[in-house]
C-alpha cells in the first residue's frame, strides 16, 4: 500500500496552504533543488560542452521517457520527452495524417483543450483544407466512429469538468473501424491508472508540469505504439530525430524506434528538474493513487453538497467517470476562487463559470480536504467574494 503520508513529506508546500491546483502546476518536490544544483555546478559549469556526453544530457529524452512509460502503462522505449504539449499535438497529428489514405475526417470532441484544436486547425489550413475537423459532443464519440473517420484525436480528461473518457472502449471501437488514435493525457498522466499497452493506442501525448510535478514549463512527452513506430514518418523532422545526427547529412533518415520523435536540443535544466520529480513515482502504486484520489474527491463533493447548495457540481457524479479534479459551476466563480485563495486554499477558475479543484493524493490528505471544505463554505455562505479586489481579472486565471 502506497504510504501517502511519506509522499507528502517529499514536497515543499507553504505553511497553511491547501494546494488544490496540482492539476495545473504541480508543487516542487524537495529533491529538485539539489538535482538542479548538481547539474549547474557539477555538470554545466565544470564539464561545459562535454556534459552532452559525460553527463549524458543527450539521453535525457529517452531516460525520462522510460520513467513516464511506467506511469502510463506503456512499453519500454515507447516514449520520449521534450518540446511543449502543443508541439507534440501537432507532431502526432501531422505524423498520423500521412497514413490516412483516402479518409478525410479528423474527429474530436468539444471537451478538447483549445490548443489541441488550434493546432489541428493550423495544420489543416496548411494542407489547404483537404481534411475536415469534425467536433462532436463528448458522449457521442462512439456513434460517430465509422469508416470515414481517418483520425480520432481526443483529450482523455476534460480540463474544465474533469469528465473522463473510457479510453479502452473508445480506442477499441476506433481501431475496429480502422481509425488512427491520438490521446492527449495532459490531465491523466500521474492521475489515473493508465494502461496504454493493453489499450493498443496509436499515439499519446501529455505534459509533465501538471500531475507529474516537473515544474513550470517542463517538457511534454509523446508515445507511439511500438507496433507502428518503425512505419511512422515523423513530420517534424528535427536533427535529433535523425538516425545519425552527428553525420550532419543533408538527407533525413528517421532514427530507430521512438528516437525519431525527438526534434531538437533537450532542455537540460528542465529535464534535470523533471528527473528529480519523477523519482517519487518509483514508489507509487497507481491503483492506490486512483483509489485515494476517488476517496478525497468524494469527500470534497459530499462536504460541499450540504454546505454550499448553490455550487453546482460540474464534474460527473460517478467517480469512475471523473479524472482527478472536482469542478463546480458558480456564477461568481472568478471572485469566489480569489477569495478562497486569499484564505489559503488554492484552486483555479476556468471561463465562463467553473471553479476547479485538483485532487492529488501525493500531497493532499483528508485533513487538507476538510480544511478546504471549511474555507470554501465560509466564503460561499457569507459571499466573502463580493469585493472589488477579487473581481479584477488577472491574465492567468
Ligand atoms: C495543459 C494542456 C495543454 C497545454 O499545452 P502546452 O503546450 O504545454 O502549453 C494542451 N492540451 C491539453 C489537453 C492540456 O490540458
Amino acid at each position: 500500500m502506497t504510504n501517502f503520508e511519506e509522499t507528502k513529506k517529499q514536497f515543499i508546500l507553504p505553511e497553511g496552504v491547501v494546494y488544490l491546483d496540482g492539476n495545473s502546476l504541480g508543487p516542487m518536490p524537495k529533491n529538485v533543488s539539489d538535482k538542479l544544483a548538481n547539474v549547474l555546478y557539477d555538470e554545466w559549469s565544470t564539464m561545459l560542452i562535454n556534459g552532452w556526453n559525460d553527463a549524458e544530457w543527450m539521453f535525457q529524452p529517452e531516460y525520462l521517457g522510460n520513467k513516464i512509460s511506467r506511469i502510463i502503462g506503456a512499453e519500454e522505449n515507447s516514449v520520449v520527452v521534450g518540446e511543449t504539449l502543443s508541439v507534440r499535438v501537432y507532431q502526432a497529428l501531422s505524423s498520423a495524417i500521412r497514413d490516412t489514405k483516402k479518409r478525410k475526417i479528423i474527429l474530436t470532441d468539444s471537451g478538447n483543450f483549445p490548443s489541441d484544436l488550434y493546432m489541428a486547425q493550423g495544420l489543416l489550413e496548411l494542407l489547404n483544407d483537404q481534411f475536415e475537423l469534425r467536433v462532436c459532443e463528448p458522449n457521442e464519440i462512439l456513434k460517430n466512429l465509422n469508416e470515414e473517420i481517418a483520425i480520432l484525436m481526443l483529450t482523455d480528461v476534460d480540463y474544465r469538468t474533469g469528465r473522463r473518457h473510457d479510453i479502452a472502449e473508445i480506442n477499441k471501437n476506433a481501431k475496429d473501424n480502422g481509425i488512427i488514435t491520438i490521446w492527449d493525457l495532459a490531465h491523466s498522466a500521474g492521475a489515473l491508472n493508465l494502461k496504454l499497452k493493453d489499450w493498443n493506442v496509436d499515439y499519446a501525448i501529455g505534459c509533465t508540469y501538471k500531475f507529474l510535478n516537473g515544474g513550470p514549463g517542463s517538457p511534454a512527452f509523446i508515445y507511439v505504439n511500438p507496433k507502428i513506430i518503425d512505419m511512422i514518418k515523423p513530420s517534424l523532422m528535427g536533427w535529433l530525430g535523425h538516425k545519425t545526427p552527428f553525420d550532419f547529412s543533408h538527407k533525413y533518415i528517421p532514427g530507430t524506434g521512438i528516437n525519431r520523435m525527438k526534434i531538437g536540443t533537450p532542455p537540460v535544466l528542465a529535464n534535470a528538474a523533471l528527473t528529480a520529480s519523477l523519482q517519487i513515482w518509483d514508489t507509487i502504486n497507481m491503483d492506490d493513487l486512483r483509489s485515494k484520489s476517488i476517496e478525497l474527491s468524494e469527500r470534497l463533493i459530499n462536504g460541499l453538497k450540504s454546505s454550499c447548495p448553490n455550487l453546482k457540481l460540474a464534474s460527473p457524479t460517478v467517480a469512475q467517470d471523473r479524472g482527478s479534479q472536482v469542478s463546480f459551476y458558480f456564477e461568481h466563480g472568478y471572485p469566489a476562487v480569489q477569495a478562497i485563495i486569499d484564505r489559503g486554499v488554492i484552486g483555479d477558475f476556468r471561463s465562463p463559470n467553473i471553479m476547479r479543484f485538483g485532487i492529488t493524493p501525493l500531497y493532499i490528505s483528508e485533513k487538507d480536504i476538510d480544511l478546504a471544505i471549511d474555507i470554501i463554505s465560509t466564503v460561499i455562505q457569507n459571499s466573502l467574494w463580493d469585493k472589488p479586489k477579487y473581481k479584477k481579472r488577472k491574465f492567468v486565471t
